[in-house]
């Protein structure tokens, strides 16, 4: 086979690769030809070829004869069939929503696409979401309800490299996406400013030149902050914000409370820092403001992002070429796989799944009645949490995620799967949530199909099958479309790719992610396209918001809020705060990258960073092991101490799998806007292993 230009399997900056299969193992080189990653690629990319050849690759479907038997090989047939019938007789026996369905934010777009048709379709069923709930669900509902849009990035992120100044929240893209970082570091060379806000000091906070470091839970406190020294200090954009926006002037009034003393003894920030920051964004010319997971996993996680939108559209950023405000999407196809309705309430084009008129649009397409569409179903946690529960689903189809690891109170995640009369799991190696399936199905993956992914900037590319899928082995398409066969589905159910997306373009038509204008042809031919693209001849839409906002009145919309601190605050019993997040040489759920030696050696086992003080008054030494408790579970991980993170909170990366896993004591408590649950802070205890 020849050389084929594609895009890494891993994040949302889909960095372009070049695979050359050989003899042997498949080669990796960068492409140049890609501006996101610009030839660069991280530890991640550059050994992507090796989970081609992962040992333990799922390559022979298997079920249980019954609860408690051991996973048996079995065919292709007797695996569908199995899976069909058992629907088909939950469904009967408890109605649709009896069997769910729950995919992935690394699933291709198209894959996205089949399978919330095949939930409300050939299933049925309302039960379906997916794991970007745990992502940026909360960047994606403030961007929507202040822009009128979700997408990502403002404009190419080469666009980055021209600001006077950036400010990231809750971002450490120099571990999650290196490549990134050029564009950081070519605006910091021509003399812009990054100011990073993170209550640890990042690698990507050691490279800025201001570093804010609040206290875990304090970001809209903060954001407002900023907000009330740009209005008393005269460098709000009145013009702007009496030309392009609405509601200022409930947030002048709510951000009139947080003074800039009130704030430093909220978040622990000082004065100064908080001063600097807001000069630097107001007289950079250019500027943007940026948000990555630390702002938007929280229980009020669409109310921090709309604080730090407020503070970009107060500068005047949003709508101008080469500013505005930005979501450092994570997963690969995390821009992708929220609009092609795999969302609980969403159909394909980004449409709300209880609008009458995109019901009936998405309905013609799919060649059904609109009535028989189910309605919006539960979120990811919701789902989760209500399996084999007396009003939950009985059977459980999971693409593309690895829940027992990833999930908030993960073990209780894990008691609820093991409560289904059917867990059916697709995937390319037995993760942990695979081994607790009734029926595996074992799935090609990235370098062996085609498809088409949506990167952090909202550009459409192309991922191109590089090597054949091993014997054994089916694309997601072709699972989905050999079920919806066995259920009698009406309409085309096709397993390949361009037919896919040919069907997703009609069904997106007219939608706000139009995708009705973008081709392969157009992909392959212009790199990317960037949507909305609404016509063939349509050029794409690179920069969204420099007309207008696509709301009603094309202005964009101060969101006034408050600061109340994280759902579950420390106390005499739990006295410190735990945030969670990831390392370079790991990704999401590790199901991947565990597997990959380079990337195991580099990062092998979880741990707990702490600092020094913390670790002096608990009498926990570098290196040891120690317990972590929270509320909701323990886990004992190995010490890790550096003075770069406040001695009253603890990180944990969530790679990991057994008795390290972060997510046992994480805090589900949701967001009522997104229903994001709050990953990034909860109150833990610890104390060295080995005491009592
Ligand atoms: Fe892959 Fe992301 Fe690393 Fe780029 S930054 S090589 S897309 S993991």
């Amino acid at each position: 086979m020849t050389a084929t230009p594609t895009h890494c399997p891993y994040c949302a900056l889909q960095c372009g690769m070049t695979l050359h299969p050989g003899r042997g193992a498949v080669r990796v080189a960068p492409r140049d030809d890609v501006p996101a990653s610009g030839g660069g690629l991280c530890q991640k990319g550059w050994t992507a070829a090796e989970l081609l050849t992962v040992p333990d690759r799922l390559t022979t479907p298997m079920m249980r004869a019954g609860k408690g038997a051991p996973l048996e090989p079995c065919t292709w047939d007797e695996a569908l069939d199995r899976v069909a019938a058992e629907a088909v007789r939950l469904r009967a026996l408890h109605g649709p929503d009896a069997v769910a369905v729950f995919g992935g934010g690394g699933l291709t777009n198209e894959k996205a696409y089949l399978l919330g048709k095949f939930a409300r379709v050939a299933l049925g069923t309302s039960q379906i979401d997916y794991n970007g709930r745990f992502c940026m669900a909360s960047a994606a509902a403030a961007s929507g309800r202040a822009l009128g849009l979700d997408r990502g990035l403002p404009g190419p992120v080469t666009d980055l490299a021209a600001s006077g100044a950036i400010l990231l929240a809750g971002g450490n893209v120099a571990e999650t996406m290196p490549p990134f970082m050029r564009h950081l570091t070519a605006m910091r060379d021509a003399g812009g400013a990054l100011i990073v806000v993170d209550p640890r000091r990042t690698a990507t906070a050691r490279q800025s030149d201001l570093h804010l470091q609040p206290a875990p839970g304090t970001d809209i406190a903060l954001a407002n902050g900023l907000v009330h020294l740009a209005v008393t200090e005269g460098l709000a954009d009145e013009g702007y914000i009496a030309a392009r926006t609405t509601g200022f002037d409930a947030v002048r009034t709510v951000v009139n409370a947080y003074w800039p003393g009130r704030v430093e003894r909220i978040t622990g920030v000082p004065v100064p820092a908080m001063r600097e920051a807001v000069r630097l964004l107001a007289r950079a010319g250019r500027a943007h403001v940026l948000t990555g997971r630390g702002a938007e996993q929280h229980a009020r996680g669409t109310d921090t992002v709309s604080a730090f939108i407020n503070l970009a559209l107060a500068l005047g950023l949003p709508g101008r070429e080469g500013s505005g405000y930005g979501c450092l999407t994570g997963q690969g196809n995390g821009q992708g796989g929220r609009e092609h309705g795999q969302k609980a309430d969403q159909l394909p084009g980004y449409r709300r799944i209880d609008d009458p008129a995109a019901r009936e649009h998405v309905a013609r397409v799919w060649g059904v009645d609109p009535g028989t569409l189910p309605g919006p179903g539960r979120s990811a946690y919701e789902l989760l949490s209500s399996l084999g529960a007396p009003d939950g689903p009985k059977a459980l189809l999971l693409f593309g995620s690895n829940p027992a690891v990833s999930a908030p109170r993960a073990a209780h995640v894990e008691e609820r799967l093991g409560a289904l009369g059917l867990l059916a799991v697709a995937d390319v190696v037995p993760s942990e949530t695979a081994r607790l399936a009734d029926v595996v199905l074992p799935a090609a993956q990235w370098a062996e199909e085609s498809g088409t992914m949506t990167n952090l900037e909202g550009r459409v590319l192309r991922r191109r099958r590089a090597v054949p899928p091993p014997d054994g082995v089916r694309t997601d398409l072709e699972i989905i479309a050999g079920l919806a066969a066995r259920l009698g589905a009406p309409g085309e159910w096709s397993a390949d790719p361009e037919a896919v997306f040919g069907e997703l373009r009609r069904a997106s038509a007219g939608g706000a992610a139009d995708y009705s204008g973008i081709t392969y042809e157009r992909i392959e031919a212009e790199g990317g396209v960037f949507w909305p693209c609404p016509s063939e001849d349509h050029p794409g839409t690179p920069r969204p918001y420099l007309d207008r906002f696509p709301t009603p009145d094309g202005r964009a919309r101060f969101v006034p809020v408050d600061h109340r601190g994280p759902a579950e605050d420390v106390d005499a019993d739990y006295p410190v705060y735990l945030t969670t997040g990831r390392v370079l040489a790991q990704y999401q759920s590790g199901a991947q990258t565990r597997r990959v030696p380079a990337l195991a050696e580099a990062a092998p086992g979880p741990f707990v960073e702490l600092h020094p003080d913390l670790a002096g008054r608990l009498g926990i030494e570098d290196g040891a092991r120690v317990r972590v408790e929270s509320r909701r579970g323990a886990a004992t991980v190995r010490a890790r101490l550096t003075t770069a993170i406040r001695p009253d909170t603890v990180f944990m990366p969530f790679h990991w799998a057994g008795e390290g896993r972060a997510n046992l004591l994480t805090n589900p408590a949701l967001d009522p806007v997104s229903r994001m649950p709050e990953f990034k802070v909860c109150a833990v205890r610890l104390r060295p292993r080995s005491s009592r």
